[in-house]
């Protein structure tokens, strides 16, 4: 880690790239428009981004789709794919200072996350997945003598990856890891709050060896931008990471132009359930605390309804708050701090309205609640204080809405299915952790739950090895990570062969 002026020396040095990546190289948008990128933390503007629109999209489409057909990424050797793969990592890796500086300068994340998090993560990813291209084997159905069926999987063609803010790069790496292992072309349209990380990935990979059309950025607005690709008839899958409501357009988007097949990752209202036999209360409070707060909330598993029993409630709260005070919040440029800016105005004033909202429906404000007012150069930054409401209901927005923030709900139960029954009492089913000394019990109570990933004991999501997605309304479709993932991006066909013989000369 460097210090924080060696982090804004090197800001003031990078080139931040602006323009889309279409066919190999940067380019303008074709209307010449652009929008302002700006730093959460200071309000400042970063840079002018083009701003792509529906004529962008077509000769992006135009240009992944002749590198699909030509079969310059989709026909080479598995082999061939990964060592390409590998060298796209060591780019990273080489790269991997400027990459954290630029994501914590147009998030407002951290800088500690982005060089310990988000970067070594992202090449864990790509990593991964590089590596599973030469190990994924078809299938031979079991037909008899008479006919052989091969099952196997091909490239789907031509794909469009649209990602949301709040972890950048990385969704970014969850979607190009198995998309690029598979032997497609990829359309990336980062969310318009975070544009320059995926941008410079992209002109890694093709300096890396990935042959140009394979892998384009379009960076630009959700409702001009996003919606053409979720309307192009040339695209053949679409993978969504980002709100439940914008989701649904793409299902929408899908049904109105070819069918194309769409995954979406989706929000969550996520519970931390801790029982009265949880042991190790000081540990429990550190994973409460990392599970809501970090990234400041502005995480789809933030675990932001503590749901715990009444016996170690009074216990446990005072822990977290002590836990809490830790985490700082400041300058994301500083490696001292642990959380940085909101992403956006209008995030900001939407988290605060459900922090307002709270206290007009009646919960009890326990911890911060107001915005954090810092001198100087971020005196116009969106910082927000971790936040504790108790006495929440069910029937409160914030324990029922994704508040995307640093705001923890808590509510009160006397025994374990009751905590169940409220767990699952919300219209998402994305993430959840349990916290009890007995196995069985946990286990049990793991299986209860409807939700994609349920983490006991602990605070966590799995890893590159597990399949990552949502139950309810948290997902569609299939899964981010594990070799599942690869199920996104790959067609199944069935190929038959007779082999049904008249005599057995057809032997000789
Ligand atoms: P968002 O839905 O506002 O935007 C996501 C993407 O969709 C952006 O690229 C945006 O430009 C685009 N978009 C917006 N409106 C569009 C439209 N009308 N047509 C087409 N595209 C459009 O989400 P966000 O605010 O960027 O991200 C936060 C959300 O992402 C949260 O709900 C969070 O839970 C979710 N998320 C989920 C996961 C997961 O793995 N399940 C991971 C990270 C974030």
């Amino acid at each position: 880690m460097l210090t924080q002026t060696e982090y804004l020396a090197l800001a003031a040095q990078i080139d931040f790239p602006t323009n889309a990546f279409i066919n190999g190289t940067y380019t303008p948008a074709i209307s010449g428009e652009t929008f302002a990128t700006i730093n959460p933390a200071t309000g400042q503007v970063l840079a002018q981004i083009s701003a792509c629109d529906s004529k962008d999209v077509d000769v992006a489409v135009a240009k992944a789709r002749q590198a699909f057909e030509a079969g310059v990424w989709s026909k080479k050797h598995p082999t061939q794919r990964k060592q390409v793969m590998i060298k796209f990592i060591k780019l990273i890796k080489r790269n991997a200072a400027q990459l954290a500086v630029m994501e914590a300068l147009e998030s407002g994340k951290p800088i500690k996350d982005c060089e310990t998090i988000d970067v070594p993560e992202t090449i864990d990813c790509i990593q991964w997945h590089a590596e599973a291209i030469d190990k994924i084997y078809d299938q031979i159905s079991p037909s008899g003598d008479a006919a052989m069926g091969l099952i196997q999987r091909e490239p789907i063609g031509v794909v469009a990856c649209v990602l949301p803010w709040n972890f950048p790069m990385l969704m970014a790496a969850w979607k190009l890891g198995p998309a690029l292992a598979s032997g497609n072309s990829v359309i990336l349209k980062p969310a318009e709050q975070t544009s320059m990380t995926c941008l410079r990935l992209a002109q890694l990979a093709h300096q890396a060896g990935v042959p140009a059309g394979v892998i384009n950025v379009l960076p630009g607005m959700g409702e001009t931008c996003g919606k053409s690709l979720g309307l192009h008839s040339d695209i053949d899958a679409v993978s969504f990471t980002g709100s439940t409501e914008v989701g649904r357009l793409f299902l929408q988007y899908s049904a109105q132009s070819n069918l194309k097949r769409v995954v979406l990752e989706c929000g969550g209202k996520n519970p931390c359930i801790v029982l009265d036999d949880a042991e190790r209360l000081d540990e429990v409070a550190e994973h409460v605390v990392n599970a809501v707060f970090w990234n400041m909330g502005e995480n789809c598993s933030s675990n932001s309804r503590l749901i715990v029993h009444s016996a170690i409630k009074d216990q446990l709260l005072e822990k977290v708050i002590e836990k809490a005070r830790d985490w700082i919040t400041g300058d994301p440029m500083d490696p001292s701090n642990a959380l940085g800016a909101m992403i956006s105005q209008e995030h900001f004033a939407k988290v605060v309205s459900y922090i307002e909202g709270a206290k007009q429906q009646g919960a009890k404000l326990i911890l911060g609640g107001k915005q954090i007012k810092l001198k100087g150069e971020l005196a116009q930054g969106l910082f927000i204080e971790p936040t504790i409401f108790d006495e929440v209901t069910s029937n409160m927005s914030i324990a029922q809405e994704e508040v995307f923030g640093p705001v923890l709900s808590v509510m009160t139960v006397n025994s374990a299915a009751q905590a169940v029954a409220l767990a699952n009492d919300t219209c998402y089913g994305l993430h959840a952790s349990v916290f009890t000394s007995n196995g069985r019990r946990a286990m049990n109570v793991a299986k209860a739950i409807k939700a994609g990933t349920v983490s006991i004991n602990c605070y966590s999501e799995g890893d590159m090895a597990t399949p990552f997605g949502g139950f309810k309304q948290s997902g569609f479709g299939g899964r981010d990570n594990s070799l599942q993932a690869h199920d996104q991006y790959t067609e199944t066909k069935t190929i038959w062969l007779d082999l049904s013989t008249e005599s057995d000369s057809e032997l000789d």
